[in-house]
């Protein structure tokens, strides 16, 4: 601290770690107050509660007001409330060994302050995609418009505030296209997207709600009747699920090269048809389908097909004045400039010094060795829900987050019920997970592309789990206590479940196969082995579930 600055003010923690019939009750600091902050907080109040399930979306993509409605009920009504500490920023962390506490800084933006909380177990939730990738501008100083971020879109610039403006939106990624196709529908509104390179776009499947929003009403009918059979609505998640790990399919590089090759060939012809004439040679993209995420078009090619629009490829190099300069010296006229142009995903949001290693020894996040994306060697009792290598690129984050809660949960309760002050990742087994990530996603397609997924754009792909969700929660249902240092007595015991569980299924399958048998094998085997598969099935899971394996 500079000499003559005030000291920190010192606070007791949200919930002291406290002893409880002979229980250790670690108290948890979650940094992030998102989807993922929130799903951890509800987990650890239920120990063990996921998949909030929803009946009355009205719709199968509803806008962010509902979106942020609907989260903001649940804290409000799940008594979350008073635990949250809203306008704080987090500024560092200091693991203290003498005590296995976590002495975090965070600066309380209202009264403009520096606060220090402690906690037993501090939880890093401050999203992927909170901070923008802010490219930096030549000219921008001379610039007489305005530029913003995506990320940072000035709440009093309304559709209609930009009339009679022209408007460049830098960038065709799904922020991009989502801004292209709401501003360029507007006719007072002049607008031109410039992109650095192409897209594999997708058809919105929408179901006439609102023009070209990929989105598909939720009748109230519908919705009645998922609010009396809660199943169907997590029926219906399962399904979509799996309907998008199905496409994960076509980011196998070898074995998904046919079908992929099939799709390029349908979509590019889709997209060429929806082209305006300047891009009907251009658009369509070099590199595989899906080894970047696709993109719901969501009124991209009708506004880029709007007279008053234009498309154009190529990058921005610098502002004048009054506009863009692209990187083929045409200057684009430019009253607001939007930047679309990503997040800042490879950069480390938290310092955190732990036991023995620091955040601050690394360049960026994709250097750091997340256990299972989760946990980092050297530093006990810190969990992240953005480690690397755990979004998926096929599907949705809630479902990856709601994996990671569910994880960090478990870690938790088992620190509380068997008195485990401090639990740390083993180094070798951090290595080794990553050893095999890392070839995992030599599999895929995504070494083809190069964008911020990776370590400053080009280096290693942090970001990505390179497989479908199933596999995800498969990897990550419940945790592997000998890889950690202080889940001895854990790890001993999940090998004795272990080999009585591999016992029991010998014995099982003995069983099965001799009733098999007795049933008339081989003549009726077909017949016979849909009833023995089912008890079969039966006997496993209530095995799995008595020895708590889930
Ligand atoms: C434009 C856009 C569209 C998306 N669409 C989808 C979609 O359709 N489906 C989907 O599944 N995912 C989507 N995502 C991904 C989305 O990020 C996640 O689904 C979800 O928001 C992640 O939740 P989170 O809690 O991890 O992060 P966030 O929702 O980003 O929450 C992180 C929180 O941490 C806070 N925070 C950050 N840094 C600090 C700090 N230093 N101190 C204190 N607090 C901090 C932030 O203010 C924020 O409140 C989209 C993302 C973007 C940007």
């Amino acid at each position: 601290m500079p000499d003559g600055a005030t000291p920190p003010t010192r606070l007791p923690p949200f919930t002291a770690a406290q002893t409880l019939n002979s229980k250790f009750i670690p108290s948890v600091l979650i940094v992030g107050a998102g989807i993922g902050g929130i799903t951890l907080a509800l987990d650890l109040d239920e120990a063990g509660l996921t998949n909030w399930i929803n009946s009355q979306w009205t719709e199968t993509h509803p806008d962010h007001r509902e979106i942020q409605r609907y989260w903001a009920d649940i804290v409000r009504t799940q008594g979350l409330t008073n635990r949250l500490r809203l306008q704080h920023d987090y500024i560092k962390a200091e693991w203290d060994a003498a005590q296995n506490v976590y002495h975090v800084t965070l600066r309380d933006l209202v009264n403009d302050k520096e606060v220090v909380y402690d906690c037993n177990v501090l939880v890093c939730a401050t999203g992927a995609f909170s901070e923008p990738n802010r490219i930096p501008l030549e000219g921008e100083d001379a610039f007489e418009g305005k530029v913003v971020h995506a990320a940072r879109w000035p709440r009093d610039m309304s559709v209609e505030s930009l009339r009679d403006k022209n408007v460049v939106v830098v960038g065709n990624g799904c922020s991009g296209v989502q801004i292209i196709g709401t501003l360029g529908l507007d006719p007072r509104i002049k607008m031109t997207a410039l992109a650095r390179g192409q897209q594999w776009f997708m058809p919105s499947s929408n179901g006439g709600i609102k023009a070209s929003r990929n989105s598909a009403p939720n009748s109230e009918q519908l919705r009645a009747i998922r609010a009396r059979w809660p199943i169907l609505q997590r029926l219906h998640r399962w399904i979509f699920l799996a309907l998008a790990d199905q496409r994960f399919y076509y980011q196998w590089a070898k074995s998904g090269e046919k079908a992929r090759k099939k799709i390029e060939r349908d979509i590019g012809a889709w997209m060429v048809a929806r082209a305006p004439p300047n891009l009907k040679d251009k658009i369509v993209p070099n590199f595989p389908f899906q080894a970047k995420r696709y993109i719901f078009e969501d009124g991209y090619f009708a506004a880029i097909n709007q007279p008053q629009n234009r498309a154009v490829y190529g990058r921005i190099a610098g502002l004048t004045p009054t506009g863009v300069l692209t990187d083929d010296n045409e200057e684009i006229p430019a009253d607001v400039v939007v930047l679309s142009t990503g997040y800042a995903a490879d950069h480390i949001d938290m310092q955190v010094d732990g036991e023995n290693d620091s955040t601050r020894n690394y360049d960026g996040k994709g250097d750091l060795v997340y256990y299972h994306g989760i946990a980092l060697p050297g530093m006990p009792n810190y969990y992240t829900m953005m480690g690397n290598n755990f979004l998926v690129n096929h599907s949705s984050v809630t479902e990856v987050l709601e994996i990671q809660a569910s994880y960090i949960t478990q870690v938790l309760v088992a620190m509380r019920d068997n008195n485990i002050p401090k639990l740390e990742v083993k180094k070798a087994a951090a290595k080794a997970y990553d050893n095999h990530i890392a070839a995992q996603l030599e599999l895929t397609t995504w070494p083809l592309v190069n964008n911020y997924w990776r370590k400053g754009g080009s280096g290693r792909i942090f970001t990505h789990y390179p497989g479908p969700i199933s596999q995800q929660w498969w990897d990550n249902a419940w945790p592997v206590w000998a890889d950690y240092t202080g889940g001895e007595k854990l790890a001993r015991r999940q090998k004795i479940r272990k080999i009585l569980f591999a016992l029991l299924l010998l014995v099982g399958g003995t069983v099965g196969g001799a009733k098999l048998w007795a049933a008339g094998a081989p003549q009726s085997l077909v017949s016979a082995g849909g009833e023995v598969a089912q008890w079969l099935v039966g006997v496993v899971s209530q095995i799995a579930q008595r020895l708590h394996l889930k």
